[in-house]
């Protein structure tokens, strides 16, 4: 008799194609843990992977109430919604899908400080509103090439930033948590000092404690009323009551926000500003970015099941 498949516990709402790749390799339990408490205590005992988004929330309770659990397979680069301390106390193993998505976030980065400075968005609306024909043409917008980019946060997706800026004949500097051997890049040793040096800055630090508000009022202040702030990484790295004060009194001049503090909950304090463009948290989200992070998160479940060694665990140092 074949073997059973290894049951697998989904933590969050998957890309439709994931799911249906972990339906055809595994026996599946979707977010049965949030959804049926009764049914997951009679299956908990059976799940040896739990397939997650890098925003979904695996602490230490959920490991503890699966003792068979192998492997925490992330399908996204960040995850702080993890308890990786806690997986690794256990000696579960955790991977992520890290560089196959640089570029797509990094152009998404680019996008948004072209949409905020260039007044994008609020231009198609010019057209849309008939506005044009009416009042003639819109105030003029910022310039963003040839502006000082500071980049906060310069890790993969942080360099695939630099580089696309470069071609924007920008100057380049930085924070990170230490100093990069990266010519031409000037480095500041907090998000404030750099915050004051630059026109624009961009926000591409993973999540989590380490993180947590480090966009804050004196960041903002230190922006200054010409200064644009673009986040990329996560709603909790920017203080964002701090931030809509920072707009709404044009102590900052505007922003491109990816992220949320309370996604998908975006502040109505937000979306009634003109001086900011919002996306729904969509950095990787293009068909081919997607797939490939799929092929990454499910190649994981699949070398680790076969005995293979894993595609991107999460480094250990990155607790
Ligand atoms: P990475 O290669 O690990 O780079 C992270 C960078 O952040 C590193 O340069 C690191 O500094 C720096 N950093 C960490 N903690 C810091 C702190 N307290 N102060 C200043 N800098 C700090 O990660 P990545 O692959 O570029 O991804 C970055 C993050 O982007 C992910 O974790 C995720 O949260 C976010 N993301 C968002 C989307 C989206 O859809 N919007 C998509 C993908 C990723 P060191 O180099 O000195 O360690």
């Amino acid at each position: 008799m074949a073997a059973e498949r290894p049951h697998v516990l989904t933590a969050a709402r998957l890309w439709a194609p994931m799911m249906e790749a972990l339906h055809g390799a595994f026996v599946v339990h979707e977010r049965t843990h949030q959804t049926d408490p009764a049914d997951f205590a009679r299956i908990a005992p059976q799940v040896r992977a739990i397939a997650a988004t890098g925003e979904s929330r695996v602490d230490r309770d959920l490991i503890a109430s699966l003792p068979a659990l192998e492997l925490i397979s992330v399908f996204g680069v960040g995850y702080d919604g993890i308890d990786v301390a806690a997986a690794r106390e256990r000696g579960v193993a955790v991977t992520h899908t890290p560089n196959v998505l640089n570029d797509e976030v990094a152009d998404l980065a680019l996008g948004l400080l072209l949409a905020v400075a260039r007044r994008i968005p609020q231009a198609d609306r010019w057209v849309r509103e008939g506005r044009w024909r009416r009042e003639g043409p819109m105030p003029l917008a910022r310039r963003l090439s040839g502006g000082r980019l500071g980049i906060v946060g310069l890790g993969r997706i942080g360099q695939a930033i630099a580089k696309r800026a470069e071609a924007f004949g920008m100057s380049i500097a930085y924070t990170a948590r230490s100093r990069k051997d990266a010519e031409g890049y000037a480095y500041f040793p907090s998000a404030e000092a750099l915050a004051r040096e630059v026109d624009f800055l961009v926000v591409i630090t993973p999540g989590g404690a380490g993180t947590r508000k480090l966009i804050d009022a004196r960041v903002l202040e230190a922006l200054g009323p010409q200064g644009y702030l673009v986040n990329v990484a996560r709603g909790s790295v920017v203080d964002e009551a701090a931030l809509i004060e920072a707009l709404r009194e044009k102590r900052i001049a505007g922003a491109g926000l990816d992220v949320f503090e309370d996604e998908p909950n975006v502040p109505e304090a937000l979306t009634a500003l003109d001086n900011v463009v919002l996306t729904p948290h969509v950095g990787s989200a293009t068909w081919q970015t997607r797939r490939a992070m799929m092929d990454l998160a499910f190649g994981n479940l699949q070398a680790h099941f076969a005995g293979r060694p894993l595609l991107s665990p999460v480094p250990e140092m990155r607790t």
